[in-house]
């Protein structure tokens, strides 16, 4: 048996072609596709993902740069439940909280931390609004344990919260389980970023709520999947974005369901036995270098 195969790959975004010589142990033979992470430079000046079957045939190209889920069977909340006072509450979280903050917010709450966000007390009127913004955004998903204070009270009962979180005025300053990555908080950047881009009043709240509804509702759909896995069985990650299909008729971005798994270990604190070949990258790391 070759110990390598020399595979066409067709870059999916500016479409050049070269030959790339892919190891064959590194196909899972047990998988139906292996995802091999096309590193900038190999093919092009682009990173993407080539998905490769056993005999070593290009199935499907991805681009790194991911998509949300957009088959999602959920509905969206109607725009007539909106009450004018939810509108404005929203409308001023958009112009006194930072894109970041909210990020770092959203994570501490998806992470299932305990979380303290400490305001400057020049904007003591925000306390309400984001308390009443969040409970909106996470009213029939996500449980959190978020304090919201100003500067002054904090210092005052500062002790009280050792074990938590701490957001400041768009800054970390506590994070003991080093969850606050900018590198990997890629979903919620893209939802927050969608939040404030949106021209639309209504839609950017309408559609953050359905992103969170969304991260949710697929984590469980994951966790069901997992628990009908034979005892001490592992799925490997390109089978589980399949069953995800079948079952659910979700097509996933392979990079948002890392994002899920990771929300299904840290949320709702369920063991993962999947498998994800990150050694692929390594491999084609080291050739591109
Ligand atoms: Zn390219």
């Amino acid at each position: 048996m070759n110990m390598s195969e020399y595979v066409m790959i067709k870059c999916p975004i500016c479409h050049m072609e070269k030959k790339v010589e892919i190891p064959t142990n590194l196909i899972d033979e047990a998988a139906h596709l292996t995802a091999v992470l096309i590193p900038k430079s190999i093919v092009c000046e682009h990173t993407f993902h080539a998905f490769v079957d056993k005999n070593f045939a290009v199935r499907g190209y991805q681009k790194t740069d991911f998509e949300l889920p957009i088959n999602i069977q959920e509905e969206k909340i109607e725009e007539t439940t909106l009450l004018e006072s939810e509108l404005n509450d929203f409308e001023n979280l958009k112009w006194n909280i930072s894109p970041k903050n909210l990020k770092y917010i959203f994570r501490g709450i998806m992470f299932n931390k305990p979380t303290v966000f400490i305001l400057p007390d020049s904007r003591s009127e925000l306390k309400e609004i984001v308390e009443r913004t969040i409970n909106f955004l996470f009213n029939d998903t996500f449980k959190h344990n978020l304090t919201i204070l100003l500067k002054s009270n904090y210092k005052k009962i500062k002790s009280d919260f050792k074990n938590y979180l701490v957001i400041g005025w768009e800054k970390i300053l506590r994070d003991k389980d080093k969850i606050m990555n900018d590198q990997d908080m890629e979903v919620e950047e893209k939802i927050v970023r969608a939040f404030f881009r949106n021209a639309s009043k209504t839609d950017a709240i309408i559609n953050l709520e359905f992103e969170i509804r969304n991260i949710y509702k697929i984590s469980q759909n994951v966790i069901s999947i997992i628990e009908n896995l034979e005892k001490d069985k592992d799925i490997d990650i390109m089978t589980l974005k399949d069953r995800l299909r079948v079952q659910f008729s979700l097509d996933l971005d392979i990079q948002y369901l890392r994002y899920i798994l990771t929300i299904v270990r840290y949320y709702f604190k369920v063991y993962v036995p999947v498998n994800d070949s990150n050694e692929i990258q390594e491999f084609l790391d080291i050739l591109s270098s």
